[in-house]
Parts: C-alpha cells; sequence; structure tokens
C-alpha cells in the first residue's frame, strides 16, 4: 500500500491508502520525491473535470527509481529522474518521426494514468529523464 492524494469527485481529493503501483514491461516505479501542482491540476479538482474517478493527479515530478520491470536497461534502482507525462503510443506516423507531442493515440501521466500526488509513481522507462546527478 502507499499514500497519496485521490480525486474522488468535485472538489474531493482525500489523502488516503491504495495499492502501491507495480513496473510491468518497460517500466519503472519512482519513489516520488518532489511534485508539483499545475494549473490544469485545479480544474480537475474545483470543476470535477479528471478523466475518470477515482483518480490520482500530479504529472509534475521528480523522484528515485525504487525498481524496474522487465527489459528495461537504461535506468536502474537508484538512479534520480525527473518525469516526463506524456506517454506518445509509439506507433503513429508521428511517433516514427520523432514528433510525440503530435501523437493523438497518447498516454499522459497524472491525467489519463495514475500519477505523482502518491508516494511512489509508475512510468515507461523511455519517459524519464535521467539526472545522473553526483
Ligand atoms: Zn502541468
Ligand atoms: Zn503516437
Amino acid at each position: 500500500m502507499m499514500k497519496a492524494g485521490v480525486v474522488h469527485g468535485k472538489e474531493d481529493i482525500r489523502f488516503e491508502d491504495i495499492a502501491k503501483p507495480t513496473p510491468r514491461d518497460k517500466q519503472v516505479l519512482i519513489k516520488v520525491k518532489y511534485t508539483g501542482v499545475c494549473g490544469s491540476d485545479v480544474p480537475r479538482v474545483n470543476d470535477g473535470a479528471s478523466h475518470f474517478f477515482p483518480n490520482v493527479l500530479g504529472h509534475e515530478f521528480s523522484g528515485v527509481i525504487e525498481e524496474i520491470g522487465e527489459g528495461v536497461t537504461s535506468l536502474k534502482a537508484g538512479d534520480r529522474v525527473a518525469g516526463v507525462p506524456l506517454v506518445p503510443c509509439m506507433e503513429c506516423v508521428d511517433c516514427q518521426v520523432g514528433d510525440y507531442s503530435l501523437c493523438k493515440n497518447y498516454s499522459f501521466i497524472g491525467s489519463r494514468e495514475f500519477g505523482s500526488f502518491a508516494e511512489y509513481v509508475v512510468v515507461p522507462e523511455k519517459m524519464q529523464l535521467n539526472l545522473k546527478m553526483k
């Protein structure tokens, strides 16, 4: 289990225990150290504009890799990373040429899937920036 800020509906966000996520193939589990509150999170709570309920918001974050999933090669436990919330499909024409921001089949951490208002967040290996801090 882990602590998370879970939005259940309009003006209804609760600090509670939810299942700790597990990294699957090519995913990493990050122990969140810092997370920002974005202006886009305000209507998600105050106007009930979340994609679904219950949801865990938070898409601006940094932390330390706690665990890696199968097939992860570029990151290891202990690496410090900054999260990139956009999760492009990597298969469409736009993704193939590297125009990830044009992908129409994307997911998004902290909106379309659980985000960083939590002790842990799972993200694709590819979308993390390894800070390689000494
Ligand atoms: Zn934002
Ligand atoms: Zn795409």
